[in-house]
């Protein structure tokens, strides 16, 4: 599929081209046009327009629908979706089909549901009451969109993430500019074409390809124009917007990198948590920012688990690859520093041989590891790979100063059938997000986000609609 630019309702290519390759065997398979600087600021100027036109004085009800026409618009074409994610990912079909594209659906739904159940521009009122002055006044609190919100996702999740920040930020009624990653521009030219059908005014959405630092990124940041930036991405990447932002003081929502820990109590099942660390360490191969790739084990149950985690990574066969050549270099790197840092390889360590066509690709083995000491760059730095590292503990107070030793703090799983143990544990693991017995079961109105170097700011439900939206109040002396 052709990835284009969308700016002001007018699908355009400007910009040289670069190729986009497949993960899955390497071939070549598209272009993408690398936009401009000028094509930026057309996108902000044409996103300033719809804000300052009918999209910015549109009601509740009309971007209600609007969300919904787009929700359809996804699943009428879902089909084309799949191909173009697993396409530019590489990923197994049943994931995109299961996970990505229906989680774009839903999250369009989630918004305009939200929508009606949040009065139009004044959700909070106060009585008459007590002022400063003396007298009585009547304050009460409308939300006011930003205006122009950029959006920058990443490659792991291209639809799924992308669209997670898009609606909300169209639902409270701000115009966006979009800019996905350079690895995967697809799903995104496909969601232009998708809103360019359902009829929104030109400008409420725009959309800018190419890369991040020097280009189109960094253009779209540093903008004078843009009002709020929602970024998910890698810390180092988080930090860059940040000192790029800082000039304009603009706002910011970070979704970062992660080193997710697993605490694994000896009263466990311990079907379900060998069962939930599989899927929580190679699901998506690792790259997915609540993926686990440290696990704690209570000694007594240590052995056994290592023995079965590490006999389960090694069955796994129909796993996806790595995003890109220099994705795939960089987890194997990890797995040959675990070794020089003295870690014994329970599982994997290396790039699979296929004999087929996938040897071409950019995979790597899931990969189980043990005996690292805490201070190794292999169990501090995020490797987004199918890796996880388990050491043993002794104790709960033990259990969680090993956790929280991170500069990361997005999520965690809590593995323990004592009822008492989770509630206690639970809110002491320094994670936005904590499982208990489970991993990455979402209800996409709960606060989700991280603490630490993991982000700034929370996303999902009303905790999006207040990042893309400014509480205004108005004071009337009565
Ligand atoms: P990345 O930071 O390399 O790139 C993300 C996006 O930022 C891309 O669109 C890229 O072009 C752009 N970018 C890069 N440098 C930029 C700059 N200087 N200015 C503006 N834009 C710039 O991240 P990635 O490799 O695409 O994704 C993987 C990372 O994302 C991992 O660290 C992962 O943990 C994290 N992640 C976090 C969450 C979360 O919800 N916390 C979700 C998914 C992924």
């Amino acid at each position: 599929m052709k990835a284009e630019h969308y700016v002001g309702g007018v699908f355009r290519s400007d910009g040289p081209a670069f190729p986009l390759f497949s993960p899955a065997d390497g071939a070549e398979i598209g272009g993408v046009p690398e936009a401009p600087r000028e094509v930026v600021d057309d996108a902000v100027a044409a996103a300033r327009e719809a804000v300052r036109g009918p999209w910015g004085a549109s009601g509740v009800e009309e971007r209600a629908a609007a969300m919904r026409r787009i929700a359809d618009g996804i699943q009428a074409r879902f089909g084309e979706f799949v191909d173009a994610e697993v396409a530019d990912t590489g990923r197994p079909r049943a994931f995109a089909e299961t996970v990505d594209v229906p989680r774009a659906i839903g999250n369009f739904r989630a918004y305009a549901d939200l929508l009606y159940g949040r009065p139009e521009r004044a959700y909070t009122t106060q009585v008459p009451g007590w002022s400063t002055g003396g007298g009585q006044a009547l304050n009460y609190t409308v939300r006011r969109p930003l205006g122009v919100v950029a959006i920058i996702s990443p490659w792991n999740l291209p639809l799924l993430l992308m669209t997670w920040k898009v609606a909300p930020a169209l639902a409270a009624g701000n115009a966006v500019v979009v800019k996905p990653s350079e690895e995967t521009p697809s799903t995104a030219t496909l969601l232009a074409q998708v809103i360019d059908q359902a009829g929104l005014p030109s400008g409420a959405f725009n959309l800018v390809h190419g890369h991040g630092p020097g280009a189109a990124g960094e253009f779209l940041t540093g903008h004078p124009g843009v009002d709020a930036i929602a970024f998910t991405g890698e810390s180092a990447t988080g930090s860059a917007i940040m000192r790029n932002a800082a000039d304009h003081i603009t706002p910011v929502s970070f979704e970062l990198g992660g080193k997710n820990p697993a605490l694994v109590f000896a009263d466990a099942d311990l079907d379900a948590a060998v069962d939930g660390t599989v899927r929580s360490s190679f699901t998506h191969s690792g790259q997915i920012c609540l993926c686990t790739e440290r696990v704690y084990v209570e000694r007594p149950i240590f052995d056994e688990f290592v023995e079965r985690l590490g006999a389960r990574a090694r069955e796994l066969a129909d796993y996806g690859p790595m995003i890109s050549a220099a994705h795939r270099d960089k987890v194997l790197s990890y797995y040959r520093l675990a070794r020089e840092e003295g870690a014994t390889v329970v599982a994997g360590g290396g790039a699979p041989s296929f004999g087929d066509e996938r040897d071409g690709g950019f995979h790597v083995e899931p990969t189980v590891l043990t005996g690292l000491p805490e201070t190794a760059r292999t169990v501090r730095e995020e490797i987004f790979g199918p890796v996880c590292h388990v050491a043993p503990f002794d104790t709960e107070d033990e259990a969680l100063r090993l956790a929280n030793d991170s500069p990361y703090g997005l999520a965690s799983t809590v593995w323990t059938r004592d009822l008492s143990r989770a509630h206690r544990v639970a809110p002491r693991v320094e994670t936005g997000i904590v499982w208990v017995n489970c991993w990455n079961l979402r209800d996409l109105r709960t606060p989700f986000g991280g603490v630490k170097a993991s982000g700034i700011g929370r996303e999902g439900g009303e905790y999006s609609l207040d990042f893309f939206s400014e509480p205004v109040n108005v004071c009337i002396q009565i």
